[in-house]
This record gives C-alpha cells, sequence and structure tokens, in this order.
C-alpha cells in the first residue's frame, strides 16, 4: 500500500507570517495537494515569551488569504491534534517515558554556569556536553530527582556514533559525522521540551512523511534523526530549500520593506500574484513559465524542482506581476475588487455599488491598465467621488494661471452644456472643436479641463472622465476653476 503523504508547516507564533515562512507553507500545501496528501498545521507556540494569540490568528489569516487551506490543525481539528504545542505536553511525557524505558535519556544536574566553567576549562575542546551525568549511579539520581533537584533529560547518544546520512529531497545527499550530536537537552529542567525533542515527537505522531523547511533548520536534522531513531519512528524524508536573500544578497528581512504576507497585503498586493511571486522564488516549471496559478503549481509540484540556492526577492518583479494579474482579470471581478477598495478608502459604499454597476464597470475598465497595485485606486479614482476637488497648487501655476485658461474654460463649459448624449465620444467630438476656434494649443486647452475637473494635471483620461463625472458636477467644476484663472 502506498502511504499516504502527509506533510507540516509549523509556525512559530512569535511574529507575523513572513514571506518566507509562506513559501514554506505553500510548497508543503502543494506537495501535499499534488499527492491527495494531508497539509497540516502546527503552531509551534512553544515560546512562551515570544508566542501570542495574536501572531497565531494572524498567521491563520495570512494563510487563509494566500488560499492555504490545510486538512488539519487549528480550527480544522483533526485526528492527530492537538495541533498547538503547548497542548501536547502528553505526548512529549509519554515519548520521554519510552526514551527512560529504553535507557536513551538520562537526568542531567549539571548547573549552566558549572558546564560553562568546564567548558572554558576546556579550553574549546569540547562545546556541547561532557556527559558528567551520564555516569550517575541511577538509585542515586533517582532520589536526587525525588528531593525535587533541578534537571535536564539528555539524550545518551551512542559512544562510537556512525555517520549520520540522510539523502535530502533538494540537497541529495547529506552526510554528518555521528558525534556532531552531543548528548543535547531532550527536557528543559521546567519540563518543556525542547524545539528538537517536540517537534520529532510532533512529527512521529503526527505520521508525517516529508519534511519541507527552510536550511536554517538543516543543522537540527542530523539530532533529529537520532530522536526519530531512538523513539523507533521511521524518519521522514527531508527537504531543506534555501533561503530567500533581498537584492542586496542579505536574507530578506524588514530592512528591505515588506516582509510579511500582511504588509503585503496592506500594499494592495493580489493573493494570487503573490503566490505565484513566491512559488517561482525557487521552484519552477521549466526556464520560462512565470505565470502559474495555484492549480498549475498543484499539478506540476515536484521537490527535485526545488532550486538549491538561495533565491532573490524582487519586488519590481513582484509589482510587474500583480499588474499582469490585474490586468488578464475577468472585469466583473477587478470592478467589484476595485469597489471594496474603495469602499475601505471609505470613497463608495456597497449601495451606490449596487446601483450602478455599469458606472463602476466603466470606471474599472478605464482605471486597470494604470493599477500598479490595489493602493493606487482611491488616488487614481478619488476625484470622482467627491463634491469639490481642490486643484493642486502646482497645478494652479502651471495651466490655470496661463494666459487664456480663462477662456477656454468659459468655452468649454458652453460647449459642454449642450454635449447630449453625455458620452466620452461627444464629449471628445466637441472638445476637439475648441483649440482652434479658441486659437490655442490643444495640451493648454484640455490641461486647462483636466485641472478644473480632476485638479491635476495627471490623471485617467479625461473625456471618460468627464463622461462618468456626468454634466453637473463637471459643469460646477469648470465654474469653480474659472476665479482660479488670471482674469
Ligand atoms: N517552528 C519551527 C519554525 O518556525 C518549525 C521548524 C520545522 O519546520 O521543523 O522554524
Amino acid at each position: 500500500m502506498v502511504e499516504t503523504v502527509r506533510v507540516r508547516f509549523a509556525p512559530s507564533p512569535t511574529g507575523l507570517l513572513h514571506v518566507g515562512s509562506a513559501r514554506t507553507a505553500l510548497y508543503n500545501w502543494a506537495f501535499a495537494r499534488h499527492h491527495g496528501g494531508v497539509f497540516v498545521l502546527r503552531i509551534d507556540d512553544t515560546d512562551p515569551e515570544r508566542s501570542t494569540d495574536e501572531n497565531t490568528a494572524a498567521i491563520l489569516d495570512a494563510l487563509r488569504w494566500l488560499g492555504l487551506d490545510w486538512d488539519e490543525g487549528p480550527v480544522a481539528g483533526g485526528d492527530h491534534g492537538p495541533y498547538f504545542q503547548t497542548e501536547r505536553s502528553e505526548s512529549y511525557a509519554g515519548a520521554l517515558a519510552t526514551l527512560k524505558e529504553t535507557g536513551r535519556v538520562y537526568p542531567c544536574f549539571c548547573t549552566p554556569e558549572g558546564l560553562a566553567e568546564r567548558r572554558t576549562a576546556a579550553g574549546g575542546a569540547w562545546n556541547g556536553y561532557d556527559r558528567v551525568c551520564r555516569g550517575l549511579d541511577p538509585a542515586d539520581t533517582a532520589e536526587r530527582i525525588e528531593t525535587g533537584e533541578p534537571h535536564v533529560w539528555r539524550l545518551a547518544v551512542a559512544d562510537d556514533p556512525p555517520d549520520i546520512v540522510f539523502d535530502d529531497a533538494v540537497r541529495g545527499e547529506m552526510r554528518f559525522p555521528g558525534t556532531a550530536v552531543d548528548d543535547f537537552v531532550l527536557v528543559r529542567s521546567d519540563g518543556t521540551p525542547t524545539y528538537n525533542f517536540a517537534s520529532v515527537v510532533d512529527d512521529a505522531t503526527m505520521r508525517i512523511t516529508h519534511v519541507i523547511r527552510g536550511d536554517d533548520h538543516l543543522s537540527n536534522t542530523p539530532k533529529q534523526i537520532v530522536v526519530f531513531e531512538a523513539l523507533g519512528h521511521d524518519v521522514p524524508v527531508f527537504a531543506h530549500m534555501s533561503l530567500i536573500m533581498g537584492t542586496d544578497g542579505k536574507r530578506l528581512s524588514k530592512r528591505h520593506g515588506a516582509a510579511s504576507v500582511k504588509a503585503f497585503r496592506e500594499e494592495g498586493y493580489l493573493s494570487d500574484a503573490l503566490v505565484n511571486y513566491i512559488a517561482l522564488l525557487g521552484w519552477s516549471i521549466d526556464d520560462k513559465t512565470v505565470i502559474v496559478s495555484r492549480d498549475e503549481l498543484v499539478e506540476h509540484f515536484v521537490l527535485s524542482r526545488i532550486a538549491n540556492n538561495p533565491a532573490v526577492f524582487d519586488v519590481e518583479k513582484l509589482l510587474w506581476m500583480n499588474g499582469v494579474y490585474l490586468r488578464d482579470m475577468e472585469a466583473d471581478r477587478f470592478r467589484d475588487i476595485m469597489v471594496g477598495e474603495l469602499e475601505r478608502a471609505g470613497l463608495t459604499d456597497a449601495t451606490d455599488a449596487a446601483a450602478r454597476p455599469e458606472w463602476y464597470g466603466e470606471l474599472a475598465a478605464l482605471v486597470v491598465d494604470r493599477t500598479k497595485t490595489l493602493n493606487d485606486l482611491p488616488g487614481l479614482v478619488g476625484f470622482l467621488f467627491t463634491d469639490e476637488v481642490v486643484v493642486e497648487e502646482d497645478a494652479r501655476a502651471k495651466i490655470l494661471l496661463k494666459e487664456g485658461a480663462g477662456a477656454a474654460i468659459v468655452a468649454a463649459r458652453e460647449t459642454l452644456e449642450l454635449v447630449d448624449p453625455f458620452d466620452a465620444e461627444r464629449i471628445e467630438a466637441a472638445l476637439r472643436g475648441l483649440p482652434e476656434r479658441l486659437e490655442m494649443k490643444s495640451r493648454l486647452v484640455f490641461q486647462t479641463v483636466r485641472v478644473a475637473v480632476t485638479g491635476t494635471t495627471v490623471s485617467l483620461p479625461l473625456f471618460e472622465s468627464i463622461a462618468l463625472l456626468g454634466r453637473g458636477p463637471t459643469l460646477a467644476r469648470l465654474d469653480a476653476a474659472l476665479p482660479l484663472t488670471t482674469p
């Protein structure tokens, strides 16, 4: 029988979901979906000082926004829970009991200070643990434990350990000398498990078949393999992917601007575009395909196509990709997204949008090519949603104070009053005659009208903007601008 693929994403809720972690989640998700397997979400909240419920909620929210649904985990439930490490102490106690029975752990009473002194005295001959407590008499240690003497539990590794070898699904054969793993701590003196113990117990009891994660965990893997073996569990397949760098070659962080999924969402990126961009940070279908939907990612996802070298996060490429997704989107969908953004910006409300779907559709068609991120929208269309425009000082100085601007406004007003029906085509036809009639340059005439109607020299196409604004408001704006020109 072929074993069902079970993978997990195990964030520590010590902050927001970073794009690097989002990529880990995405690859695990895609791998599970590709194989018809199970994607488990586990919350590694063992760091009580830095883990918060808000962070957990924000991580779940970010995963949902990215479209990464999990089969087992918080909210979803499942047969291998609980899915929060802080609720799994029974599992860790059970695993520790097993290791006690098989003699693979021993209590250690060394204080951190004592250990540090011995390490210094040894002049760097060893830096892990010198096994002082390994040879203690069991009757003696039982008594010390009984009297409440603080102690940790250490793994007793083999005396002459063989190399630890595993076949990493991304990096190929990895070999570590057995001596790289010392008698490390599994359970702290306060009874809590260390990461390397908790993670293995969880991966084992959750029947995880593949551990796909960042290569910042590569050095933990030999230790974890030793624990899997000590517990008598099968060792999962490991796949370690390289880190994500900023364009300066340093590990991607907040210094490079937005680094969390939430920040990109707030900057107006589409989830589809972000997922596509992150998917290609270290994975590819071939050497040319750049637009990859979630479905295509799932269809083509194989671990062997994860790149071995660090990926560079280039926000310019993401911006470009966002534009591609915006323009390729169904018109109605873009319109609805635009309406949502305008509502959020307080420019419109759902009632108005429902009452004038066509008007919003025309507006959407006008702005889509000019939108790089959703955050551009309020600025682009704001002039349509205000009773009065405020003419920018600079625009006034550059255009309205030019000679002839007043005459252009008067003439435009007279012309537009008569245009019927008030659509872009007829508005254009009517206004095109003005420059000649006024003996003025076209540019100045149209820029004057533009500044009067939109308040600025750079805006959406003029005739369409006027049509969308409607006759009444357009005439009112021309009237209001007239006193701003030179008499
Ligand atoms: N909680 C760990 C982290 O966020 C999980 C590491 C792992 O995947 O084993 O780095």
